[in-house]
């Protein structure tokens, strides 16, 4: 698998009128592939694998957020990093998450190929399905080096989606309470 890759690295430094047997690009290759397996490493993980039994039974009823997780992840369309933050709030209806699982969970689905509305949607549905929560917010505001580097080259543009299910979708008490804690609201 990373042998094949790094073949074909080497091949994407012929296709860029690179030398691939100069001494600076000779590791070149072993090491792209090995850095892209990594940024990918999402594919090979499980929500069950992530969660691994840490939800814990509680009477707790009141939003959780978890705010400012880094997030790091690759444009399904040009290769090239997002990054940004995710903020992820759940209303439990007797089950908590662990307090590292909704990091983990962002980042599982960070390490794959995405679209961040994709990937904030991805986030949503697999809080809601392991809590089983009255109501689950994801929002995420990220950076995209495909707009930053190339194309319109704006450097500054933050893209900011969101997906709110339930209680946060129904109510927008809940929401504008959600919004606040997170500072996304006037
Ligand atoms: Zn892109």
């Amino acid at each position: 698998m990373s042998e094949q890759l790094s073949h074909h690295y080497r091949e994407i430094l012929r296709g860029l009128g690179e030398n691939p047997e100069r001494e600076g690009l000779l590791d070149t290759p072993k090491r792209a592939a090995k850095a892209m397996q990594y940024l990918c490493h999402g594919y090979g993980q499980t929500l069950e694998e992530i969660v691994n039994g840490a939800l814990f039974e509680s009477d707790n009823d009141e939003m959780v957020i978890v705010r400012e997780i880094e997030l790091y992840s690759l444009c399904e369309h040009h290769l090239l990093p997002f990054i940004g933050k995710a903020h992820v709030a759940y209303i439990p209806t007797g089950k908590v998450l662990g307090l590292s699982k909704v990091a983990r969970i962002v980042d599982m689905y960070a390490r794959r190929l995405q679209i961040q509305e994709n990937l904030t949607r991805q986030i949503a549905e697999a809080v809601q399905s392991v809590t089983q929560a009255a109501g689950v917010a994801v929002v995420i505001e990220a950076k995209h080096m495909c707009m930053m580097m190339r194309g319109v080259e704006k450097q500054n543009s933050v893209m900011s989606t969101s997906v709110m299910l339930g209680a946060f979708r129904e109510s927008s008490n809940t929401r504008h309470e959600f919004l606040k804690l997170i500072g996304r609201s006037n």
